[in-house]
């Protein structure tokens, strides 16, 4: 691979002012003991297509070891292949060493997916071992040229997402990379070569042998980077969705309108948290579980089948406690908030999933008149003074805005609110 003589080019649209201090900063350092450092992957195709950058990788000569001994704030990450994290406040630029491309070094399992690659190369071999031509971009800051060896420039210009090498071998090696590519096509509207959308069907049987907290990763760059309605799109009538998410109903409105809903809050800045896209994509099953197993929707039980719910989707990705905590609250705040019962409402009120569940039922209104009112009802709640929100409570008719189901035993009211708020507390609703 290291006769390859690269295409450098200067007719590129990249801006300094685009550039991140701090990944200038590393690659002023590194170069200063003697390195080559130069900015590569997302943040060269980003910058090259007009899109801020998210984040800046740096490709150095440095050992990973190297890197370590210069940067105070640094860290070695990663065990397939040890990378530095610099870390300047909340900015963090990953630095890694150029490595082989595909080689005795990179270890194989049967199947033919890459279990250990730690050989070093050069800038070549680098380029090689990259998933996407268009992710195999250098910028050398100090020249202004970007570094292309695999046709990169031109496929950023075509806005076409084409790998390096062998479709099919690419992703045996990692597929992963097919999610990769669905995020990026989304992300910069680019399109997916034909020869790899053939390998849909087995690419997404063959996820089942990623780790489960890898793919948790890749779901949130897939749903929480701002594209996740064109992700959505793109994904949900493929096999792959079935391997992400096997009981997601992929026609769900609720589930486009709040990928859209994400977006649009990621835009302006506002807070996004992964608990809300879960209590979303789950919703339907557990709805399912409930209308079969649960008709009296006894607070105890929808305890249990949320955890079905959640141990269905375990088998395929795995889900951080504190989220599917997130998700449950929600759900079981759902029905508080559908039944408005007079002696509940301050208390859901200020209950810390409040917000979220006032969100997440709007997001259920849309196409649901009833369950539009109320909402509404909830957001005058919210707007209203002491005053106006007590003459709302009471103006609610007895029974509250909707009539709880009686459970089977015939209990009067008072008895079943008191067994309710008792499992409440034991599912955690009050903690
Ligand atoms: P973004 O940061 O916007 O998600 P990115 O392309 O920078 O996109 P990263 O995951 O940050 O993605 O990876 C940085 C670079 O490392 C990529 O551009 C690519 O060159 C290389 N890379 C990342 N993951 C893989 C992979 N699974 N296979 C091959 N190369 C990869
Ligand atoms: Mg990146």
């Amino acid at each position: 691979m290291a006769a390859v003589s690269p295409n450098r080019s200067r007719d590129h649209n990249i801006a300094a002012e685009d550039l991140d201090g701090h990944a200038l900063d590393v690659i002023q350092k590194l170069n200063d003991a003697g390195f080559d450092a130069y900015l590569v992957g997302g943040c060269v195709r980003d910058a090259l297509c007009g899109v801020t950058p998210k984040d800046f990788d740096v490709a150095t000569n440095a050992k990973p070891e190297e890197v370590r001994a210069l940067f105070r704030r640094s860290r070695l990450v990663g065990r397939r292949f040890p990378i530095a994290h610099v870390r300047y406040g909340r900015n963090l630029i990953e630095v890694s060493t150029f490595r082989q491309a595909k080689h005795d070094h990179i270890e194989t399992n049967a199947q033919g997916l890459i279990v250990k690659d730690r050989a070093f190369g050069d800038m070549a071999d680098d380029a090689f071992r990259r998933d996407f031509s268009v992710n195999a971009l250098y910028f050398d800051v100090n020249s202004n040229e970007i570094i292309d060896y695999v046709g990169g420039i031109e496929d950023v210009a075509a806005k076409r997402l084409r790998f390096i090498g062998d479709p099919q071998e690419r992703l045996a090696e990692d597929p992963v990379r097919l999610l990769r590519a669905m995020r990026f096509a989304a992300k910069l509207d680019f399109t997916i070569d034909p020869q790899i959308l053939n390998h849909i069907e087995d690419t997404a049987e063959r996820l089942e042998e990623i780790p489960k907290a890898r793919l948790f990763d890749e779901f949130l760059k897939l749903f929480l980077t701002g594209h996740a309605a064109p992700v959505w799109l793109s994904l949900k009538d493929t096999p792959l969705i079935r391997s992400l998410f096997p009981s997601c109903n992929p026609d769900s409105d609720l589930v486009l309108d709040a990928m859209r809903n994400t977006d649009e809050r990621i835009a302006e800045d506002m807070p996004v948290t992964p608990g809300f896209l879960l209590a979303v994509l789950l919703w339907d099953d557990f709805q399912a579980r409930q209308r079969e197993q649960n008709p009296d929707n006894t607070p105890g039980r929808a305890y249990e089948l949320a955890m079905d719910t959640f141990a269905i989707q375990q088998q395929h990705i795995s889900l951080p406690r504190r989220f599917t905590l997130f998700a449950r609250e929600v759900w079981q705040l759902q029905t508080r908030l559908e039944a408005r019962q007079p002696r509940h409402i301050n208390r859901v009120v200020s209950h810390k999933r409040f917000r979220a569940a006032f969100d997440f039922l709007v997001l259920r209104g849309a196409h649901n008149n009833k369950l539009r009112n109320c909402g509404e009802w909830w957001q005058t709640f919210q707007d209203a003074d002491q005053a106006e929100r007590k003459k709302m409570i009471d103006s609610i008719p007895k029974g509250g805005g909707k009539r709880r189901r009686r459970s089977r035993g015939g209990k009067n009211n008072n008895q079943a609110s008191a067994n309710e708020l008792r499992s409440d507390y034991n599912s955690g609703f009050n903690k």
